[in-house]
């Protein structure tokens, strides 16, 4: 029965929404309401209310602000898709475009969770919000949607006032503000103080009554003064106000500044409003000669015309009993701009609504918003600007409905890789709304964006490093290689290893027992076997330096006698030791020796290619140079000691050493660079010195595991292609 009684607020909107609106927008405004009392029956707010209340009260807010016809229906089907099941299309047949459009982004908002865990994730939403709002009645229809459910916290149980409170306090109340909507980011800042800190609200609240109530005789009198001067100036019609600073912003004030209330000065000013500019300046006139204005806190925001259209003229003066005051003046047009900042734009003036003037003012904020002129003044409207926003920023969404922040340009892979490295390494292509789009391609603000993985992937590919925008992608990227090189080492050293055994006459299974083992892993600080053998595959130790410990250890098991150690470990230039014996060593024939020992220098780390002299070395057989070094050209070389040497085509390929100097601008990402480069190249680092020198320039030297000179060459050619590298050229070579 109950449901057949028109609740008194309904009759009361619908006989505004008749009166404020022509009537074929009353219309339609009308039917909204009607849909929205069809959908919401039945249900209930924790009022005990009928829900269809909710609604309502957000539709009286926003013809309060004085908003659009299509706003207001808006503001009445806000929850209806979410609550009652009805779907896009009913709303489009319905109610057009428009309406179904902005109800369908209301939805998607209200989905998406705002936690402020932090004061940078509430920045990041606060932009968000505004930059996935093609249309800015969303963010105004969602400030009046939340200005109601904070006006009926009470009804919430405790836990959840505090966390709506704050996170109102986080995001919405400074988004208003910055929007310049001061009337209501002041209303939602009093009621989250009084839900968040409520002793301090109730004991602010009385004490601000009490110098109300005090000065109220003082405030009369200067009220009618003004009054009086305003109309011996023919003005007419006109407004006086006075207004006290909103309770939380003097909160704020006392606690930065560690004030009390009667040190905050400004707690008090005075507001005339009247038709016309001249009319500002003429009560300008009029209040500096019943006054004395104090010298430098005068500001003309009307003449000096500023980005925000923030426009007033403000005054300083010296009241009777020597109590300072402010006095802002401005016209009646200027005043709804300050009340309702963006609001304004939309706000409805029979008969001109046309698409093409909205546009018009959109355009003046899109140029405030991009604008970078100074903020000081301006008051915190213009805290806007501070935050760049559309600029380097992009906010999408995963499927879930979680926020995604990244920089502007980023790609799927950047994306891919901030939810997981996982999901990143096994991404194959990707989705925004619903459609395939290519990996590289730049995501744009509000899509949701969909990651298609494989588990048969191969792994990223090095292709996108180079489009990646993230540093956080760029190096989950590069890990994966590390890592993938890793396993390649792996199965690399376990074949070296194996080879090597057979060769000497042993299995590695024997050989490769936890206890012959254990010391070498202790030595080396290695966690398993996987370790040894990539340890191996990748140069760190050679066969040799292994298997004669392990065979040590074997022997000594089986209670024989080791035979004679190699050299120590680290002594031995080439990375991979051929197998002992034969003609050769190490690829290196001694003209008119046999199996002689062999090591190359670490002055010059001759490669095959290069021209070669061998010296021979007091009980460390030949050091294998290269015919340049200087060290063999030094006095006190010992000419009867040189020996004829040469390359040993036909042995085994070896790896070798080669260090490279590199002079660099010192710029960021230069050690980066280098190193892509070399992995594109696949050659192995097995060492990096980088350190500034003067002139902003890097000194860099690398070592690196390379064949023969031609990979030399090339590895020197492309280094210098390098941006910023200056030169490039291996180590110990005159040049
Ligand atoms: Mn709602």
């Amino acid at each position: 029965m109950e449901e057949h009684v028109q609740l008194k607020e309904i009759t009361a909107l619908q006989a505004r929404i008749k009166t404020q609106f022509p009537e074929n927008q009353a219309a339609l405004v009308l039917d909204a309401l009607a849909l929205a009392e069809q959908a919401h029956a039945g249900q209930k707010r924790m009022s005990g209310e009928p829900y269809i209340i909710h609604p309502v009260h957000v539709a009286d807010i926003l013809m309060d602000m004085h908003m659009d016809y299509e706003s207001i229906a808006v503001g009445l089907l806000h929850d209806v898709i979410e609550d009652c099941g009805l779907t896009q299309e009913d709303l489009i047949a319905r109610f057009g475009t428009n309406v179904a459009t902005l109800v369908e982004s209301l939805t998607k908002l209200g989905k998406l969770k705002f936690v402020s865990r932090e004061e940078r994730n509430a920045e990041t939403l606060r932009k968000m919000l505004l930059a996935m709002a093609q249309d800015m009645r969303v963010v105004i229809i969602k400030l009046a949607d939340r200005m109601h459910n904070m006006m009926t916290l009470e009804y919430q149980d405790p836990i959840r006032q505090k966390q709506i409170a704050q996170e109102t306090l986080d995001i919405y109340a400074p988004l208003a503000h910055r929007l310049g909507m001061f009337r209501i980011s002041s209303e939602l800042e009093d009621l989250c103080f009084k839900f968040l800190h409520p002793a301090d609200y109730e004991s602010l609240k009385d004490a601000l009554e009490k110098m109300l109530a005090e000065r109220e005789p003082w405030m009369a009198a200067v009220r009618t003064e003004l009054y009086n001067h305003t109309v011996s100036l023919g003005i007419s019609p006109f407004e006086i106000n006075s207004r006290t600073k909103h309770l939380y912003s003097i909160y704020r004030k006392m606690k930065k500044n560690n004030r009390t209330l009667d040190q905050i000065y400004d707690v008090f000013a005075f507001r005339v409003i009247v038709p016309e500019i001249k009319d500002c300046y003429a009560v300008l006139g009029e209040v500096h000669t019943i006054w004395k204005p104090i010298p430098g806190r005068f500001k003309d925001y009307i003449s000096v015309s500023k980005a925000n259209q923030y426009q007033s003229l403000h005054t300083t003066v010296i009241g009777r009993y020597g109590i300072p005051f402010e006095v802002q003046i401005r016209t009646f047009e200027m005043h709804q701009m300050a009340e309702y900042g963006i609001a304004a734009h939309w706000m409805y003036k029979e008969g001109v609504t046309s698409p093409n003037s909205v546009d018009k003012r959109l355009n003046w904020f899109r140029r405030f918003m991009e604008d970078q002129s100074d903020l000081q003044d301006a008051q915190d409207f213009l805290d806007v600007l501070k935050t760049n926003l559309f600029l380097d920023e992009v906010f999408v969404f995963t499927p879930k409905g979680d926020v995604i922040n990244l920089p502007v340009g980023a790609t799927p892979v950047d994306f891919a890789y901030s939810i997981h490295s996982a999901i990143g390494n096994r991404c194959v292509g990707a989705k925004a709304n619903g459609r395939i789009i290519p990996l590289d391609q730049p995501l744009k603000s509000g899509e949701i964006i969909e990651i298609i993985t494989s588990n048969t992937s191969r792994g990223p590919s090095r292709d996108w490093l180079h489009f990646v925008r993230t540093s956080e992608a760029k190096s989950k990227i590069r890990a994966w290689f590390k890592r993938e090189d890793k396993e390649e080492n792996i199965i690399k050293g376990r074949d070296m290893l194996e080879g090597a055994a057979r060769r000497l006459g042993y299995t590695l299974p024997e050989l490769l027992k936890e206890e012959y083992l254990q010391p070498m892993f202790k030595r080396y600080s290695m966690s398993s076997i996987n370790d040894l053998y990539a340890t191996v595959g990748c140069g760190g130790l050679t066969t040799n330096q292994v298997l004669m410990r392990l065979i040590e250890a074997y022997k000594r098991d089986m209670g024989t006698e080791a035979p004679p150690l190699a050299p120590a470990a680290g002594s031995l230039t080439p990375v991979h030791a051929p197998p002992q014996g034969g003609h050769s060593s190490q690829g290196v024939r001694v003209k008119g020796e046999e199996n002689m020992l062999v090591r190359f220098s670490n002055c010059c780390n001759p490669v095959p290619g290069d021209d070669i002299i061998g010296y021979i070395t007091r009980g460390r057989g030949v050091s294998v140079h290269r015919a340049d070094c200087p060290n063999m050209h030094a006095p006190n070389i010992e000419p009867d000691r040189l020996v004829e040497v040469s390359w040993d085509n036909a042995a085994a390929p070896v790896s070798f050493k080669a260090e490279i100097h590199i002079v660099s601008q010192d710029r960021a990402r230069i050690l980066a660079d280098i190193s892509i480069a070399m992995s594109d190249m696949g050659v192995p680092i097995l060492g990096v010195n980088a350190h500034m020198a003067q002139n902003g320039l890097a000194i860099i030297n690398l070592v690196c595991e390379i064949s023969d000179t031609q990979q030399l060459a090339q590895i020197v050619n492309r280094l210098k292609r390098i941006s910023g590298v200056q030169q490039v050229h291996r180590t110990g070579k005159q040049s």
